[in-house]
């Protein structure tokens, strides 16, 4: 077990006009399962693969455990990686893809065999130990491929997208036996993955990424509750948050014909930057129906464009008319209600339910003090 460091981690690739990688200042605490996540092209790969030692450092440094690891090549790390294509040898039994890493390292074959045995007793593959990689389905391979890791006891386990050949249902049902077995071994992880749910759901912190930089890093709770910034709002949670940019006034601002009153901390932080406009940011359910009859409290009017039934909830995707602009508004709904395309319908919004970013800088705004 081992705690990871990288300390200002840096990747430039030659034709790239910013680095793919740029000074990743990350710790990884022993025992912890970490999940770096972002878009596309944000650096998430190549920063395990540094930590594997697959790519260049070429400025900064990673460290696993106190020990300076960034001039050492793959095998002196102690690491095991699971990739996407689990890259198991297809003429090996399981039993021989499991155990070759040790094979290699000259263990002795009787340890070799109790290894492996455990490890298919923890993944439930003690019937296919005679198999080969093509008479497995999916998600067995992507157990021998776990198991491989696993039977290496190393100090650091790292995968990269280890389940997004699985279909949806076992990439649901192996997710939840990934962070299951990680909690029963302890081993620390560096878990990369595109998607955010799988971020939330599995690692004991998320680190966001974009374009090479760090975003946040934070447990899941934090990220989703109080996003640092309005990519981080608008990457965690589905569907995406709706993020409005409005202009300031003196007790807040208006989302169309609704006057939101904003916490004096935030009103005085934005005046501060001297900006004129704010940027609201409110979840899909944070949004609350106003009864059709109810013309009297204040809301935000909407038009239904489509709704997406999911069973136990609807998201309404709808228009509204905010300053000049017709805007997307998705809004949270109870499933199987009827809603339909082309009704009119008011929102409202709950006092504290939202999230407020600079239009500036895209930061997050302070919100302590009570509202004004
Ligand atoms: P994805 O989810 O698509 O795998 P990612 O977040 O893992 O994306 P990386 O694979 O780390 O992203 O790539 C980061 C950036 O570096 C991308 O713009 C990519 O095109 C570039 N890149 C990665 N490897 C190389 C390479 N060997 N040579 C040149 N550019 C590279």
């Amino acid at each position: 077990m081992a705690s990871v460091t990288f300390d200002k981690a840096t990747r430039r690739f030659a034709k790239m006009d910013r680095p793919a990688v740029r000074e990743l200042d990350l710790e990884i605490t022993d025992g912890e399962f970490m999940v770096l996540v972002g878009p596309s092209g944000c650096g998430k790969s190549t920063s395990l693969r540094m930590l594997a030692g697959l790519e260049e450092v070429d400025s900064g440094a990673i460290l696993i455990d106190d020990q300076d690891v960034t001039g050492l090549p793959p095998k002196s790390r102690d690491i095991a990686m699971v990739f996407q294509n689990y890259a198991l040898y297809p003429h090996m039994t399981v039993t021989d893809n499991m155990g070759f890493a040790l094979k290699i390292a000259k263990m002795r074959r009787s340890d070799i065999g109790r290894r492996v045995e455990e490890a298919a007793a923890i993944l439930d593959l003690g019937d296919y130990l005679a198999r080969k990689p093509k008479s497995l389905s999916g998600g067995q391979r992507q157990r021998v491929a776990m198991g491989r890791a696993i039977v290496r006891e190393p100090r650091v386990f790292l995968m990269d997208e280890p389940l997004s050949n699985l279909d949806a249902k076992l990439r649901v049902q192996t997710r939840t036996q990934i962070a299951a077995l990680q909690r029963r071994l302890r081993t620390t992880t560096v878990y990369v993955t595109h998607d955010q749910v799988e971020a939330l759901t599995m690692g004991d912190r998320v680190a966001v990424l974009k374009e090479g930089v760090l975003q946040q890093v934070g447990s899941p709770n934090e990220v989703f509750m109080r996003p640092a910034n309005a990519f981080v709002g608008g990457f965690i949670g589905s569907p995406a948050m709706n993020q409005f940019r409005l202009p300031l006034t003196a007790q807040g601002t208006e989302l169309g014909a609704l006057p939101v009153r904003l916490p004096r901390a935030t009103l005085l932080a934005a005046h501060e930057e001297g900006a004129a406009e704010i940027v609201l940011g409110v979840r899909p359910e944070q949004f609350d129906i106003v009864a059709a009859q109810d013309r009297e409290t204040p809301g935000l009017d909407v038009v239904i464009d489509a709704v997406e039934d999911t069973g136990a909830v609807a998201y309404l995707h709808t228009t509204a008319k905010i300053g000049q602009e017709l805007t997307e508004v998705v809004v949270r709904a109870a499933g199987r209600q009827v809603h339909s395309k082309g009704e009119h319908l008011r929102v409202a919004l709950r006092q504290d339910a939202f999230h407020l970013f600079s239009a500036k800088t895209g930061l997050r705004l302070p919100t302590d003090a009570t509202p004004s």
